[in-house]
């Protein structure tokens, strides 16, 4: 199409030049009586166009672009391409959305975009179905308004979104479904729930299979541990010649009775889902507690010492807690040979506080850090056996700091010795 300004040029010079044979061919007057008719008409019919277009505007159709005459014929061209370009990304950009939704519902978990207010924005008909909303009427409404669980909102608001949260009962009370929130840039969160019902099943089943087979073999060994008990007091009732076999039997049921001990404790924390109950607990007589039971473990083969920071106290389960410390004071001892130092700590750590027990044993190869918490995780199994180990403890111990929200630190040096550090967040340190 020829460009508007070429057309104009072309007009004005045909009419120019029509007017000029006009008065050539006749009168001056008749000359400019074709010019301004001319002009005048042309006018007249851009003015037509651009009512048109003006029509066109209240109700913009690809199908209902006019077309012009003259000048207003390039305008309503380059407007139809610019609308047809439009039209086909507005289909490209409704193709793509609705494979998105098609994927998203595809996908078993919910997952429902939330405004920095926490107000709906977008969600999955699984996410409906899982959380009981209805995206029509629930749009720009507040979460906590549709899933009223206290401990939900409260996880909502905490902005610690690094562990999910298992949110039970929601639409019924049989589901349980595990919750969690991504930050989406610095205003929108992504909140993902899945539905573990089956996995919680199973895994209780599987606790509650250990628990009751610890619990029944705890009888059975503690009557055969205490008839070789018996046997091996009683004077002349075992052979000189075979007596060995019987200390060694005594050991085997002890390890084996502490075993179940250790399975007990770990299946009934992670049973009992419930927080702890927060008690003062007074760090003072716990640390100076467990230092003495370190002296009596090391019998005098380890130079032990410890400090810590008076006024700090801790809120927590008072039992479990000391179970937990204690298996810290306890590894030191049986993973440090003799002569070895061990200093136990209780400290502040800005506004956190620190239990840590060093030792200067044997260490650990930094390989094997990360899977310490494992059950039956040992980095030398003959070492651990010979020194009472079950490859639990450190287990009990990540069980019960998650319970009171504290973290597990474990650095260490193959040959230099190992730091546990049990740290607590702020919540639960009392200052006297
Ligand atoms: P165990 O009953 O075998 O001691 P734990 O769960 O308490 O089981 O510890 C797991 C493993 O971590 C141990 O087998 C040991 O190899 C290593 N470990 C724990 N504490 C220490 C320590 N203070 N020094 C060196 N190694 C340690």
């Amino acid at each position: 199409m020829i460009d508007i300004r070429w057309k104009a040029f072309f007009f004005v010079c045909t009419l120019c030049v029509i007017s000029l044979f006009v008065w050539l061919f006749s009168t001056a007057i008749y000359a400019l009586l074709f010019f301004s008719s001319t002009v005048l008409a042309y006018l007249a019919i851009q003015v037509i166009d651009i009512h048109a277009l003006q029509k066109w505007f209240k109700k913009p159709q690809l199908q209902a672009v006019p077309e012009g005459v003259g000048l207003s014929e390039n305008i309503f061209s380059a407007l139809l391409r610019y609308e047809r370009a439009n039209q086909q990304k507005k289909n490209e950009l409704n193709a793509a959305l609705e494979r998105f939704n098609t994927v998203a519902n595809a996908i078993p978990d919910g997952l429902v975009i939330l405004s920095e207010s926490n107000e709906i924005e977008w969600c999955t008909s699984n996410a409906e179905s899982q959380l009981g909303l209805d995206l029509k009427t629930d749009l720009h409404l507040p979460i906590a308004n549709l899933v009223r669980n206290s401990n939900f909102i409260a996880y909502l608001n905490s902005e610690d979104y690094e562990e999910p949260y298992k949110l039970k009962g929601v639409r019924n009370t049989e589901v349980i479904l595990e919750i969690w929130l991504i930050a989406l840039g610095s205003k929108q969160k992504l909140l993902i729930s899945r539905d573990i019902t089956q996995l919680e099943k199973i895994d209780s089943m599987r606790r509650d299979f250990i628990a009751n087979v610890s619990h029944e073999l705890r009888t059975p060994l503690t009557v055969v541990g205490g008839f070789i008990e018996t046997l091996s007091d009683m004077e002349g009732a075992i052979p000189e010649n075979i007596r060995n076999y019987f200390s060694m039997m005594q050991d085997q049921t002890t390890r084996m009775r502490r075993l179940i001990e250790d399975l007990l404790t770990l299946s009934h924390i992670e049973s009992n889902t419930q927080p702890p109950e927060d008690r003062p607990i007074a760090m003072q007589g716990m640390v100076k507690m467990l230092f003495n039971d370190a002296n009596a473990l090391s019998q005098g083969k380890h130079k032990i010492s410890c400090e810590f920071a008076e006024n700090l106290d801790l809120l927590g389960a008072v039992d479990e807690l000391q179970s937990a410390l204690g298996n810290l004071v306890s590894n030191a001892v049986r993973y440090t040979p003799t002569g070895g130092t061990i200093h136990i700590s209780w400290q502040q750590r800005g506004k956190q506080a620190v239990f840590s027990v060093i030792d200067n044993g044997i260490g650990i190869e930094q390989q094997h850090i990360s899977r310490l918490t494992e059950r039956f995780y040992r980095v030398d199994r003959g070492r651990s056996r010979e020194t009472g180990g079950t490859g639990l403890g450190l287990a009990i111990v990540k069980h019960i700091l998650t319970r009171h929200q504290a973290k597990l630190e474990i650095s260490s040096e193959l040959g230099a010795g190992s730091t546990f550090s049990a740290i607590f967040p702020a919540a639960r340190v009392v200052h006297k």
